[in-house]
């Protein structure tokens, strides 16, 4: 028994399972070529997904990062942690989001 993954949730599961047990997509019925063409479009959304995020992420970053530079402020008051902690969220997310879009096309 080896282990595939979904053409439709790309999760593993086994060769010989009939239904996913993840998304409940039914792979029995389905010709290689239909495998090899969803897990494509599965691919491209996942990436279409993970680039809106960054694209959010990045938003976040210079959201909070525009608003410490032009917004100045008090280092004690509440704006300042949350424009802080954006940033530094959206920084992070972003880094995630590009290192996961690496991952996905290398895959
Ligand atoms: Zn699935």
């Amino acid at each position: 028994m080896a282990l595939i993954n979904c053409p439709s949730c790309s999760k593993r599961i086994s060769s010989k399972a009939v239904v996913c047990q993840h998304c409940q997509c039914v792979l029995a019925d389905m010709s290689e070529e239909q495998r090899l063409s969803m897990q494509k479009i599965s691919k491209i959304e996942q990436s279409q997904k993970l680039m809106n995020q960054s694209m959010i992420a990045m938003l976040l970053f210079c959201g909070g990062f525009g608003f410490m530079f032009w917004g100045e402020p008090e280092p004690t008051s509440w704006q300042y942690s949350l424009a802080t902690g954006s940033a530094v969220i959206g920084f992070a997310w972003y880094i995630l989001n590009r290192a996961r879009i690496i991952w996905l096309k290398r895959k």
